[in-house]
């Protein structure tokens, strides 16, 4: 005997669950799922959301015939069978609809204005179902997905698959948005998992960081730190947090969180502006030799007599008291032999005024942009690693280069100079 098991596919979803995400979550209380006319005109008015306001005088007509939609006309109870799954939206009816479809604005602003509670609610379940959403994206998603299940219609089918979905351009901005934050959550660090309820749904949560729900008062409080964008869906307002922060914020987004979210909005962009800035330098290729070499070089621990005429390192860090240590070690372990060194590769396509004159450069753009001296020296530290496509294991390395600079007067100046 052979055995049929209908397994329910993964990641598909019948027009009918989703119709009923969306009813329980939406409609009024006396539209719910216990009475038939209530879900039937829920339906129809999801489906005047969608239809573009009438362009021809054709449509015109139709419009004050109430004809536009193509739900109109029919009986009640044939439409709480569409909504009941019992019965396909016919062909033909999916293909009028299809044909007036509005950029979905009306429909989206519904899903994305509506208590937070509901829309936390239809995400999960939507999640559930296999289908990637965040709350950022939630009212795209579903008009997405209306989308999606009329074109089925269209072919006589009624389920949508989270392959119909794929929406590459999505995936991109969202890992895009992840790699930001460093895949760690910006209000409690925790990290961000990559894989959420199953592999094709994340497991984290992308919300917008100006709150869509405000009250008319809070709105006014929260715009003194940062103005609502014009569009809430800019990636500017758009931030990913933890599963649980991203529930929390969405239901009670606070001021301090608020103006946290901005500020590490506001740092991604300032070193993107810096590494924008810093990535037109090029630097001398063979400067990969010297770092790379002294991992494998014993520092001068007591060579106080360092042979060199400069300026103290004292005079050029005086008030970070760390960064100052830290610079007179690496200066006095590091800095003969690295002179050395450059002065050995001198001549072989190394040219050091050149990597100076760069390292100069480099310094003048971040102190322009009001960092700090410990902030300054570590953005160089990473530049140049990045410059070099070097792993983090030489990060120290590096930060013993920008130190020889330091001492060679290229990176800050003595302060309180004459
Ligand atoms: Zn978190």
């Amino acid at each position: 005997m052979v055995l049929f098991v209908r397994e329910k596919s993964v990641n598909s979803m019948e027009f009918s669950d989703f119709f009923n995400i969306i009813c329980s979550y939406m409609a009024n209380p006396e539209d719910k799922k216990s009475n038939k006319q209530g879900r039937s005109e829920f339906l129809i008015s999801l489906i005047d959301l969608m239809i573009r306001t009438p362009q021809t005088e054709v449509e015109d007509q139709m419009a004050a015939d109430g004809e536009l939609n193509p739900l109109s006309d029919k009986e009640s109870d044939t439409i709480s069978k569409y909504c009941s799954g019992s019965r396909k939206i016919p062909k033909a009816v999916a293909k009028e609809i299809l044909k007036r479809i509005s950029s979905g604005k009306s429909f989206i602003e519904k899903i994305d204005f509506a208590a937070p509670g509901a829309k936390e609610s239809i995400r999960d379940e939507i999640r559930k179902q296999g289908f990637d959403v965040t709350s950022d994206s939630l009212g795209k998603i579903c008009f997405d997905l209306m989308k999606a299940f009329l074109k089925k219609f269209t072919e006589g089918k009624s389920s949508v698959t989270a392959s119909d979905m794929v929406d590459n351009q999505n995936d991109v901005t969202q890992y895009r948005l992840a790699e930001d934050v460093g895949w760690k959550c910006p209000l409690c660090g925790q990290e961000l998992s990559r894989d959420g309820i199953n592999k094709a749904v994340a497991g984290y949560d992308i919300v917008h960081i100006f709150p869509d729900n405000l009250k008319l008062k809070d709105k006014s409080k929260f715009s003194t730190i940062k103005k609502a964008p014009e569009k809430s869906d800019v990636l500017d307002n758009r931030i990913p947090l933890c599963l649980s922060c991203a529930n929390f914020y969405l239901e009670n987004p606070t001021l301090e969180n608020y103006q946290s979210l901005v500020n590490v909005k506001k740092s991604i962009s300032n070193q993107r502006y810096l590494a924008k800035g810093l990535n037109q330098l090029t630097l001398e290729k063979d400067l990969i030799k010297v770092i790379k070499g002294l991992k494998v070089i014993k520092p001068d621990i007591n060579d106080m007599f360092i042979s060199y005429d400069a300026h103290k390192v004292e005079d050029k860090i005086s008030s970070d008291y760390t960064l100052q240590g830290t610079v007179k070690y690496y200066v006095m372990g590091y800095y003969n032999k690295i002179r050395d060194e450059f002065s050995n590769m001198a001549g072989n396509s190394f040219y050091f005024d050149d990597l100076a004159a760069t390292m100069k450069l480099a310094y003048i753009k971040l102190k322009r942009e009001k960092l700090s001296q410990g902030e300054i020296f570590n953005q160089l530290a990473n530049w140049i690693l990045n410059k070099e496509n070097l792993e983090n294991e030489y990060l120290e390395a590096a930060r013993i280069i920008v130190a020889f600079f330091v001492q060679n007067c290229e990176v800050f100046e003595v302060e309180n100079a004459k």
